[in-house]
């Protein structure tokens, strides 16, 4: 390794950051809140503020939005660093996928959503919790199948984790309110999680911003970079916007599109004045 004059090495000289949106549906408030905290804290530290199209799934993905993302960010006068798309990364969730099975940490879950329904799940942080029902079966079958994580063994096999935040600070890993997760998708080589893990490490990020909604899922994030060898990223989950009414911005919901509103000739950099200082706010953040 090349170390710089005072001997410190060069990866731990940088801050590199990311913002990751899912095309999914038109950026809105929320995203542009999230894509500038990632990119002040990078720019405040000298690092690389990096932009990660995150387009793998197969049927909500829609590329015709990605540009719209990338103007949007311009308008709001945020400068970044593009690294591949996930959708041009499909070899390395193959690759970690097949270890993974190989060593009996996955299996196929042919549930339907409505089976899942059914079966009784409970309700965990991000919709029901699976209910193992092909865990136990284990059976050949012709339909489509996910790929689930056997959570319980994996953490067998990881033992006791932890992760930091700067915000909750030492974690200990605790799956449970997510459970078997789907690493595969019926529709897509691999899922937010994988992919999100495996691209943060390739991608140099040393530390992981978003909402306090993925909370959760920085727990089951942990534990695959455990499995799979990658290093522990330590992380900054940021409250969430809330709108007039002081609901949660959803994504699904329909907040504000900002395309629209950059196109009807707002001012960018006075939009991402004011959500800078909403964050001061603090009165305004979850
Ligand atoms: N593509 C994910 C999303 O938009 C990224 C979340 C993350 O930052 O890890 O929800
Ligand atoms: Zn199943």
């Amino acid at each position: 390794m090349t170390l710089s004059m005072d001997n410190t090495p060069p990866s731990a000289l940088q801050t590199v950051t990311r913002f990751a949106p899912s095309p999914n549906g038109p950026m809105h408030l929320g995203h542009a809140y999230s894509a500038i905290f990632a990119h002040d804290i990078a720019k405040q530290a000298g690092g690389t503020f990096l932009l990660r199209i995150e387009d793998i799934d197969g049927v909500r993905s829609r590329p015709e939005l990605v540009d719209d993302y990338r103007r949007n960010l311009k308008w709001l006068g945020l400068e970044w660093t593009e690294v591949p798309a996930q959708s041009t990364r499909l070899d390395s969730y193959a690759a970690a996928t097949q270890a993974l099975a190989e060593r009996g940490l996955l299996y196929p879950c042919t549930c339907t959503r409505k089976e899942i329904e059914a079966a009784g799940g409970t309700q965990g942080s991000d919709g029901l919790i699976y209910p193992g029902t092909c865990k136990e079966q284990r059976s050949v079958s012709d339909r489509p199948a996910a790929w689930r994580l056997d959570i319980d063994k994996a953490m067998q096999e990881v033992g006791e984790l932890v992760w930091t935040d700067e915000v909750a600070g030492l974690v200990t890993v605790d799956p449970r309110d997510l459970g078997d997760v789907v690493l595969v998708r019926k529709d897509a080589p691999a899922s937010y999680h994988l992919a999100a893990t495996i691209d943060d490490a390739a991608d140099g990020v040393t530390l992981v911003t978003r909402g306090k909604d993925l909370f959760s899922a920085t727990n089951i994030q942990r534990i695959l970079q455990a499995l799979l060898g990658l290093p522990a990223l330590h992380c900054h989950h940021h409250g969430l916007l809330l709108d007039d009414a002081g609901e949660k911005l959803a994504k699904r919901r329909g907040s504000p599109a900002l395309t629209e509103r950059r196109e009807n000739g707002e001012d960018g950099p006075m939009l991402a004045k004011q959500l800078r200082l909403q964050k001061l706010e603090g009165g305004t953040l979850a």
